[in-house]
């Protein structure tokens, strides 16, 4: 899969990159293709203006260097007849060159206006010369034959020979330019020698004529066009420059010349003209020139340009064909930039949408394929198109398996329990288009058969139109979620040690059970049972142990029971029965009576010991008590206590007293929370006396001062005193006010024992002994050896093993102990010998009757034996006359209370009647 992706990611980067750098190909080509077009055309065109330029160029200086041939040849021929003329004049006049010949040249002069001077050697030596060069032309005629004087006028041989030939020339001769070293001012002055032989009538005779080069132009050039980049020249035959418009920079006239217009002349000696290009040696630069013979003389006339011209002309034509080119070459490239950044631009937005795209799709996959939910696409006819790894490990099922494939066939779903098939929910989203939960309590059928409880919804997808594309299921595994959540329900309606039912679930049930035996008009039975005595076992022999006592004990009464009946653990060693459809009261006690029954076979702990226990129940009926489920229970409870008290090992079934007692003893509990709030308790005392030495202390009696009622005494509130919630309080009460008391009396010289009753409640109080040792210390006067703490045996009955670190810690304080009421409950001797005691009070019921009953004559005399076998001292309770008091005595019993000696009475009473006092018996 994601191989997939990734593969796709670089087909697209490899595919953008053919835009990347250039833009479309086909743009670049375009462009491409009209630059070269623009650029052959130009080319082209250059070309052909080129040779355009050029042949113009060329006929233009071949008509010039024409004109100039055939203007030189006219100068040259005009030069030769006056010339001839003059020589016919001369040698006419026989004079060897008289006077006249002077004049003659002179005239001659005059008449040629462009010659700097004229001469005129004979072949004697002699020389006539005029003109302005005269003194270099006489030097030039007289010593051109000697070299010595030629190398004087400054000719070297080359030209000083080509003169020569010229001179000694039977016709008309142009000879090289040579210097005229006299010339004024130091000036470059160059004259192109002109020869005339004249056959005289004697002799032979050389005119010689000086044409001067005047910036290197010859006279007859005057009128002609010369731009100053144009040159115009007149060559030798034999190489010498004759003349050069403008002169020559890197030449001279003076030697022969090698440039490119010689070397063509040289080359085609045969042509009349021509065309050439090249070097030129006068001016050092390259040029394209036209030569023309001239005619009748072996001169050459020629015109050059420099090359930079025929460009300049060239370019001059040619420059707005480029411009054109070049601006055709910006536009398409500018065209071309311009459409690479649009479409770079374009590249760009689509590289991001599809980068977008192409991360939205790889999120949604990671996604997809990460989350912990098992997801599943279908088409909208329901076929998979994709799942992720969780659905494939769900369902068993490879997802290349079932791609295609309908729904249905991999996703088979049953309802809990029943396994009715349950809707596909894919098919309901496709029917109605909405999302669509599964039904609660849904099991998926893996492709192994496992099953598998399930949660969760499937989904329309959608396109961006709102048109159904497909369903989206969702579901996850909730099979352990299910299966703690039933566990936690158990756990929360059960008890965790014998699994039975809870007082939770007990309620429910008893409220269901009530409006069904309602419905049905059956009865049902509601009962409490409450092991007897079990504390004792659970003190004895461990938790361990009594909580495997519990179990067996559930499991035994479960064998009782019918199907539909409930036995509920209710806390403690209390549970909770309903019986349900009862028609005859019997059946319940039947019930009940086997229950006992199987309590009672002895309990075998895991240690080997044998526990023999029983129970007690407490029942009631509806609707024969036709009250609430709360009520029905509190009434049973009411039944328990009446089956506690008559014995246990029973049943008993509750009556309405029962709950006129309940009521009665709560309006006590009332009453005597009332006058602790407001200080309505007090205490009397009653006086304790040993029959030899008159009063030995005083007991502590609690009495109520009501507001309408008077003076109470403990019976119109026995059943509170010892009530949980006030046990302590009334404690507290009683040690702080005795106490306080007690050091008042031994402040004022009597030193009398005061006990005070603890309920049972307070002394298993794990604060007591806090209690009683506060009391202590806030009565700093009064001697912990002066104070008795008496106690019944319900508190060693409730918790024998606390009781007796509680009493044995308050002996260690110094606090006497005894016990009160002796010979009434169960306890016996030797229970009493483990309890460290060091008074024994018989109770009044045996004292009364010791006078008509044997048998309880019988017993003090036992317990007063006993007592002093166990060095305690021995109190008779209740001696209402003096009979009594004598017979006590007379069994050794010697402390006595009792009204026969005084009644309980006020604390300021008490000083008074010890003082009054006057022994029973003598
Ligand atoms: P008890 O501790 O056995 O107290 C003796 C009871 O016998 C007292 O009754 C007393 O008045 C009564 N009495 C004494 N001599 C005679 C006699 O010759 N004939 C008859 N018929 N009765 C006699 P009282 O004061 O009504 O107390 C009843 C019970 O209330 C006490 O029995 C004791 O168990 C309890 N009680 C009294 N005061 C307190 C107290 O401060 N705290 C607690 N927890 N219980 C108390
Ligand atoms: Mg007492
Ligand atoms: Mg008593």
């Amino acid at each position: 899969m994601r191989k997939g992706v990734s593969l796709s990611h670089s087909r697209a980067r490899s595919e953008s990159s053919r835009y990347h750098a250039y833009g479309p190909r086909w743009l670049r080509r375009l462009w491409l293709g009209i630059m070269v077009v623009v650029l052959i055309a130009w080319v082209l065109l250059a070309w052909s203006d080129w040779q355009q330029t050029r042949a113009r160029e060329i006929t233009g200086l071949r008509t010039l260097a024409a004109a100039v041939a055939k203007g030189t040849q006219e100068m040259m021929g005009g030069t030769r007849v006056s010339l001839t003329l003059l020589g016919r004049q001369l040698d006419s006049d026989h004079s060897n060159l008289g006077p006249d010949a002077g004049k003659m040249l002179r005239a001659y002069l005059a008449l040629q206006p462009d010659m700097a001077a004229v001469g005129i050697r004979m072949p004697s030596g002699q020389v006539l010369v005029s003109g302005g060069s005269r003194r270099f032309l006489t030097e030039f005629l007289s010593g051109l034959d000697d070299p010595a004087n030629a190398r004087r006028l400054g000719l070297n041989a080359v030209q000083r020979s080509a003169l020569v030939r010229c001179l000694h020339s039977p016709g008309f001769c142009l000879g090289p330019p040579v210097r005229d070293l006299f010339a004024g001012n130091g000036q470059d002055a160059w004259m192109i020698p002109v020869f005339q032989p004249v056959q005289g009538a004697r002799d032979r005779q050389t005119l010689l004529a000086l044409l001067p080069l005047r910036d290197g132009r010859l006279p007859s050039w005057r009128g002609l066009p010369m731009p100053s980049w144009m040159s115009i020249f007149l060559l030798r035959d034999d190489g010498f420059l004759e003349s050069r418009f403008p002169p020559p920079t890197r030449a001279t006239y003076a030697v022969r010349q090698d440039g490119i217009a010689a070397r063509y002349v040289f080359a085609h000696p045969e042509r009349p003209s021509g065309v050439y290009y090249g070097l030129s040696t006068a001016v050092g630069q390259r040029r394209l020139g036209a030569v023309q013979r001239v005619t009748g003389y072996p001169l050459v006339a020629g015109v050059s340009i420099p090359r930079s011209v025929l460009w300049a002309d060239w370019w001059d034509s040619f420059e707005a064909p480029t411009a054109g080119a070049l601006a055709l070459l910006l536009l398409s490239t500018f065209g071309y930039g311009y459409l690479r950044r649009l479409g770079r631009e374009r590249e760009g937005e689509r590289q991001r949408a599809e980068q977008t795209l192409w991360e939205a799709k790889e999120r949604a996959e990671v996604t997809l394929h990460s989350i912990g939910d098992a997801v599943i696409t279908t088409d909208t006819q329901g076929r998979v198109t994709d799942m992720n790894v969780v659905a494939e490990a769900l369902l068993g099922y490879a997802r290349s398996e079932v791609l295609g494939t309908a729904l249905e066939d991999v996703f088979h779903i049953v309802q809990e329990g029943t396994h009715t098939p349950v809707a596909n929910p894919v098919r309901r989203v496709l029917e109605e288009g909405k999302v669509v939960g599964l039904a609660n309590h849904t099991v998926l059928i893996t492709k192994d058969g496992e099953e598998r409880a399930i949660e969760d919804s499937a989904a329309p997808i959608r396109d961006r139109r709102g048109a159904l594309l497909g369903v989206v299921l969702v579901f996850h595994d909730v099979t352990e979620k299910r299966r703690l959540t039933a566990e936690l329900a158990h756990q929360a309606t059960h008890d965790a040690l014998t699994g039975l039912p809870n007082r939770t679930l007990f309620l429910d049930r008893l409220a269901h059970d009530r409006a069904q035996a309602t419905r049905h008009e059956r009865q049902l039975a509601v009962g409490i049972l409450d092991l007897d005595g079990f504390k004792l076992v659970n003190d004895r022999f461990g938790h361990a142990a009594g909580d495997a006592l519990l179990q067996e004990m559930a499991q035994r009464l479960q064998t009782k029971m019918r199907s539909g009946d409930t036995l509920a653990r209710m806390g403690g060693d209390e549970f909770g029965l309903l019986l349900t459809d009862i028609t005859q009261i019997d059946e319940v006690e039947h019930a009940c009576a086997r229950m006992l029954e199987a309590l009672r076979t002895p309990f075998h702990l895991p240690g080997g010991e044998e526990v023999p226990l029983s129970a007690s129940i407490g029942l009631t009926s509806y609707p024969l008590d036709d009250s609430s489920p709360a009520d029905l229970l509190r009434h049973a409870d009411l039944a328990l206590y009446a089956a506690k008290a008559a014995g246990r090992d029973c049943f008993r079934w509750f009556d309405w007293p029962m709950d006129k007692r309940q009521e009665e003893a709560m309006e006590v509990r009332k009453m005597l929370e009332n006058a602790l709030d407001r200080g309505h308790l007090l205490l009397h005392y009653q006086p304790v006396v040993e029959i030899d030495n008159g009063p030995i202390g005083v007991e502590a009696l609690l009495r109520l001062d009501h507001p309408e009622r008077g003076l109470l005494s403990p019976a119109a509130f026995a059943s509170a005193l010892d009530a949980p919630r006030l046990a302590r309080r009334i404690g507290c009460f009683v040690l702080a006010s005795a106490f306080a008391q007690a050091q008042t009396w031994h402040r004022q010289g009597l030193p009398l024992r005061v006990s005070v009753n603890i309920g049972a409640h307070h002394l298993l109080d794990q604060r007591f002994l806090a209690d009683l040792q506060a009391a202590l210390d806030a009565h700093p006067d009064l001697p912990p050896s002066s104070v008795e703490i008496e106690i019944t045996e319900t508190a060693p009955l409730l918790d024998f093993a606390v009781a007796q670190d509680t009493l044995a810690a308050c002996n260690r304080l110094g606090v006497r102990i005894a016990l009160d009421d002796f010979g009434t409950g169960n306890a016996s001797l030797t229970y009493l010998q483990k309890l460290p005691a060091q008074t024994i009070k018989i109770d009044q019921s045996f004292v009364r009757d010791i006078i008509n009953d044997p048998k309880d004559y019988a017993i003090v005399t036992g317990v007063v034996a006993s007592a002093r076998l166990l060095g305690l001292e021995v109190i008779a309770e209740g001696v209402e006359t003096t009979e009594h008091a004598v017979l006590l005595s007379h069994l050794r019993c010697h402390c006595l209370q009792g009204y026969a000696i005084a009644r309980p009475m006020a604390p300021e009473a008490i000083p008074d009647w010890i003082i009054r006092y006057n022994p029973l018996v003598n």
